[in-house]
């Protein structure tokens, strides 16, 4: 007997053939996934363009870790930056990765810990994480004892 019923796809929310594994639109699988990267990529950089912070960030996953796409940190660093302007967090998160290790731009810890900062006020755990290394250890902050804590 055939399973006709629909399941809503967690990233372009079309409505999916709950048998099919991989979304037609997306490219993703039910966990986002990017199962089809190349199809993935197409659909993230679309939607990317388009404004959306988490296709932005998405995108920049991509590029960073070449899912789809020639790996190019200059162009993560692109979309992260849209991202993080946009006050998404994981986008934050993630500029501060490239700046702490001068990956796709030169590094520079003061801007790390900025984009950390950002991140953390929002929750963002690994940044706290982060940033109470850069705080420890005084790298492109003021050393202080009580942040670190
Ligand atoms: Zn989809």
């Amino acid at each position: 007997m055939a399973n006709d019923s629909q399941r809503i796809c967690p990233v372009c929310d079309s409505s999916v053939n709950s048998n099919a594994e991989i979304c037609p639109v997306c490219g993703c699988d039910e966990e986002g996934g990017p199962q089809d990267e190349a199809k993935a990529f197409a659909w993230f950089q679309q939607t990317a363009e388009k404004g959306e912070a988490e296709a932005q960030v998405c995108l920049g996953l991509m590029y960073e870790n070449g899912q789809g796409v020639p790996q190019d940190e200059a162009k993560a660093v692109y979309w992260y930056q849209r991202a993080a302007d946009q006050g998404d967090a994981s986008a934050q998160f993630n500029l501060g990765v490239m700046y702490a290790h001068g990956r796709g731009l030169p590094q520079d810890y003061g801007k790390a810990a900025y984009w950390w900062e950002k991140a953390a006020e929002q929750g963002e755990p690994d940044s706290q994480f982060n940033l109470g290394f850069l705080y420890a250890t005084g790298k492109g902050v003021r050393i202080s004892e009580s942040r670190a804590a």
